[in-house]
């Protein structure tokens, strides 16, 4: 006999029939190069913790102090009365770091895309004029979310393809009010980049405002300042869209550059207006995150002497590592029960590297995905490395 929650458990047995259910493991201790995950001790390579700030003293010692001089929360939104010094001084920081004239801090890089995109396209209420998106084939849930929310036409076009983008443009712009071009810059589960200088190019060619979301750029491109950095066009880009829970190690989003945009999204957008404002512990760690970023490149150079270390060792044991340009690393194992597998033996070997298959990637090319930071020492890349190519031969992969 049915319930009305019938619908609930079919689709729940769906999802542990096709092998995507979800199982989390619980961590016991902090994000950091070692980890107690599922109460093991484990050599970690799932954290996006890029510079390993998510645990670092001067980040803990910021967020501490916080606390004693603001409380633990602002209880209001930041257009009533949530709006403390310290969000405005993190705001001026990050415009200065990134180069833009103005920067909005927000809950979450997810919130960040829901909160720039419906502003600036969508579908007129009067006269049904409807706006149109060019967004990358393999953009990140967040910017596909805040791309229907608004309302306006989502065009496709190919994977990192500047000419696709110029066919798709040219072909639909003429159709509609007014465009916005939209792209992942670092693209997380290949860890490529996207062509920004040539989209750059194509967009203002056509009049067409530009958006990039730096969430795995920034800390790491550019010398830590992100990937508009990497290709030299700052503050080209009409909207950067960023994430302070990433390399910065804390929690946050922001929506960085032309000073028109920013100002109108503090009248304009939704999770700024109806959402309450991020805890001060949070903002002043955040804070302390662009001083160390300022201060010194050290944590930005170890994260990629690292990564070379590691991509070559993978290399030289045989595995294909896919196409990435940064310290993402995607281990190509082909099908998804190979790619469990593997993640499994790993964990028996005390090592945390996180098996991702369809949908979350195209079927065929299921990977472990291996995430390197400044947090790890060279004794634990070579562990690492030395428990991939025991697993790897134990599966017959390398
Ligand atoms: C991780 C990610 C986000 C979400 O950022 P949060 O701060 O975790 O909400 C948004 N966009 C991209 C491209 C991301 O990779």
């Amino acid at each position: 006999m049915g319930d009305k929650f019938d619908f609930i458990r079919q689709e729940m047995s769906n999802l542990q029939e096709s092998g995507l259910f979800i199982t989390l493991r619980v961590m016991g201790s902090p994000a950091d190069a070692w980890m107690i995950v599922d109460g093991k001790r484990v050599l970690n390579f799932c954290t996006n913790n890029y510079l390993g700030l998510a645990n670092h003293p001067a980040m803990k010692e910021a967020a501490k102090k916080a606390i004693d001089q603001w409380g633990v929360g602002p209880a209001a939104v930041r257009s009533i009365a949530g709006t403390q010094e310290l969000h405005i001084q993190l705001e001026k920081r990050l415009a200065e770091f990134k180069g833009v004239e103005d920067a909005l801090y927000v809950q979450s890089g997810f919130c960040a895309n829901q909160a720039a995109i419906p502003p600036l396209v969508g579908r007129d209420k009067d006269t049904g004029e409807q706006d149109v998106i060019f967004s990358d084939r393999l953009n990140h849930a967040s910017i596909i979310d805040g791309a229907r929310l608004s309302g306006a036409k989502i065009v496709v076009y190919e994977h990192c393809d500047a000419r696709d983008a110029e066919r798709v443009i040219r072909e639909n712009l003429p159709k509609y009010r007014r465009g916005l071009l939209v792209t992942d810059g670092v693209f997380s589960m290949d860890g490529d980049i996207a062509p920004l200088d040539a989209l750059y190019e194509v967009a203002e060619k056509y009049g067409v405002m530009t958006m990039v979301d730096d969430a795995h750029g920034e800390g790491v491109l550019g010398g830590g300042k992100g990937i508009v950095h990497h290709f030299g066009l700052q503050g080209k880009f009409d909207v950067e869209i960023g994430t302070l829970s990433k390399a910065f190690g804390v929690v946050g989003g922001v929506i960085a550059g032309k000073k028109v945009i920013v100002d109108y999204l503090r009248q304009k957008a939704r999770p700024f207006l109806f959402s309450s404002a991020v805890t001060p512990a949070d903002t002043a760690a955040c804070l302390a995150a662009v001083d160390l970023l300022e201060q010194s490149s050290e944590l930005v150079e170890k994260l990629w002497a690292n990564t070379e270390y590691f991509k070559k060792g993978m290399v030289q044991l045989g595995f294909d590592i896919g196409r990435s340009q940064t310290p993402i690393v995607p281990v190509m194992l082909g099908e998804a029960p190979l790619a469990k597998e593997f993640s499994r033996r790993l964990f028996e070997n005390g090592v945390f590297a996180m098996a991702i298959g369809f949908p979350t990637v195209p079927r065929g090319q299921a990977r472990i995905r291996v995430m390197n930071t400044a947090a790890h020492s060279r004794e634990d890349l070579d562990l690492g490395l030395a428990a991939f190519e025991k697993v790897g031969r134990e599966l017959g992969v390398i």
